[in-house]
């Protein structure tokens, strides 16, 4: 007997995996918004300016970027940078 909702619980779990896994989230501490922003410059220089940035304004020294981090829009602003989020 074939299982019509298989595909469907199916397609759920893989959604539920997906949110879970996908690195969509904002890289910058405290930083809660979903949803994707702008990757990081494959550029070393302006991709260090980035990182600098965020780590004076979070003051978190340690802090490095994941593979797939990005940066969500509210924390541009005119070309500049800020942290908005909570520390
Ligand atoms: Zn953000």
């Amino acid at each position: 007997m074939k299982r019509w909702y298989t595909k469907f619980i199916v397609d759920i779990l893989v959604y539920l995996i997906g949110l879970i896994v996908m690195p969509s989230g904002c890289s910058v501490p405290g930083c809660k918004r979903r949803g994707g922003g702008h990757e990081f410059p494959r550029e070393a220089q302006r991709r260090e300016t980035w990182i600098q940035v965020i780590r004076q304004q979070c003051q978190k020294d340690k802090w490095e970027p994941t593979k797939y981090a990005v940066v969500c829009p509210s924390h541009f602003n005119e070309g500049d940078y800020s942290c908005q989020g909570k520390i």
